[in-house]
């Protein structure tokens, strides 16, 4: 399942700063995640890349783009549940080691944490789901 060319392409659509910071974020997070969980040493395995790849779509398709408030606090709830609850389960194991490993990457993270999402109602020209 995974494969050099899918971890290139991961992350291409995304146009904003903020987006590509996010998605810098999740990809820590599955990295620890797998790492720890996994064994996955070197890369991702299989089921972690097809999660990221999964996150990936998510962000570039969010109809907030570069007013996207952090996914704790969307109102749009564009995973899948069983997909959500993985990547939660997955933020609750990184989180306290993103802080040591990333710390630049976790302080803007609850930066961004502190902006609520822009009312679904005034976000124009959404992408559609
Ligand atoms: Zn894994």
């Amino acid at each position: 399942m995974h494969d050099e060319a899918a971890s290139i392409r991961f992350g291409m659509a995304l146009t904003s700063e903020r987006l590509l910071r996010e998605h810098e974020t999740i990809r820590a997070v599955v990295a620890i995640y797998c790492r720890d969980k996994h064994g996955g040493a070197d890369g991702l395995c299989a089921e972690c890349a097809d999660l990221l790849s999964y996150a990936t779509v998510r962000l570039e398709r969010c109809r907030f783009q570069e007013k996207k408030p952090t996914c704790a606090n969307c109102p749009v709830h564009c995973y899948q549940p069983a997909r959500r609850e993985k990547v939660k389960t997955m933020m609750r194991h990184a989180g306290p080691r993103m802080l040591r490993r990333h710390p630049v990457l976790t302080l803007r993270h609850w930066l961004d944490g502190l902006h609520s999402a822009p009312p679904v109602s005034a976000i124009s020209g959404t992408k559609g789901q």
